[in-house]
């Protein structure tokens, strides 16, 4: 972790959000979307506490972290209350009942097995866990979620359990500046969103969209967009 101060973020911030939100309200009238239909998710991963009292500081309501023990430090430090907690990245699955206590959102549930899991901690607590779908839109070996050729099916699957309450799906685009591929990824999600939300079992979020590649994302339908680098920098942990 860095060792920069609340101030010199609440600095960044000052700079940088203001950007950020422009090029989401941009895209999201080039797109002829409503205003404001696109949230914002900050990154604030491997970033330390100053980053997050910062954010909160600006007015960011949704933090996103990749890691269950980074978020619960955070979320132990900064509570719930005004807060909306996004757990993005991997989780192996005995850390799924701790995900499942801290994160508001699970937008990395790749596996039917961690369904399975997350679904079981749900049930016993009397409280849906709530969860985005993470599928695999470029067919990359190093993307983690379900293959768009059994997505479907996995995740009309999973909509069977109880404890669990899918509100969408979620997807990495691969590391290119080629719009087409790009867009060709994020519409993906979307067609295969428009083809699960038929059965009225899955929500209509779509967690697509970092730093490189929003305005495409939200081209193609986001709802959420995921950002780090472009509000806090780069990350001194390679992630
Ligand atoms: C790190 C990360 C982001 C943020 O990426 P930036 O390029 O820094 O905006 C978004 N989504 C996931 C899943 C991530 O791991």
């Amino acid at each position: 972790m860095t060792t920069t101060s609340t101030d010199a973020y609440a600095a960044r911030l000052a700079e940088t959000l203001p950007l950020v939100r422009e090029r989401i309200a941009g895209a999201e009238r080039a797109a002829g979307r409503e205003e404001g239909a696109v949230r914002l998710v900050a990154v604030t991963k491997s970033h330390p506490p100053e980053a997050v009292e910062a954010a909160l500081a600006a007015g960011l309501v949704d933090l996103g972290e990749n890691r269950v023990s980074e978020l619960a430090s955070k979320v132990e430090r900064f509570g719930r209350t005004d807060v909306r907690w996004h757990m993005i990245g991997h989780i192996q699955s005995r850390k799924a009942k701790d995900a499942a206590a801290v994160a508001d959102l699970i937008h990395s549930v790749e596996s039917a097995k961690l369904a399975g899991r997350l679904a079981r901690v749900g049930a016993e607590r009397g409280r849906p866990v709530e969860i985005l779908a993470q599928v695999n839109t470029s067919g990359e070996a190093s993307k983690s979620g379900f293959s768009l050729d059994s997505a479907a099916d996995e995740i009309e699957s999973m909509a069977e359990l109880d404890g669990l309450r899918i509100n969408g799906l979620m997807t990495m685009a691969p590391f290119v500046d080629d719009e087409v591929v790009l867009g060709k990824a994020f519409r993906a999600l979307r067609l295969l969103s428009e083809r699960l939300r038929a059965s009225g079992r899955v929500g209509p979020q779509l967690s697509m969209g970092m730093t490189n590649d929003m305005e495409v994302a939200i081209r193609e339908g986001s709802t959420m967009v995921r950002i780090g680098t472009a509000l806090l920098g780069p990350r001194e942990t390679a992630r």
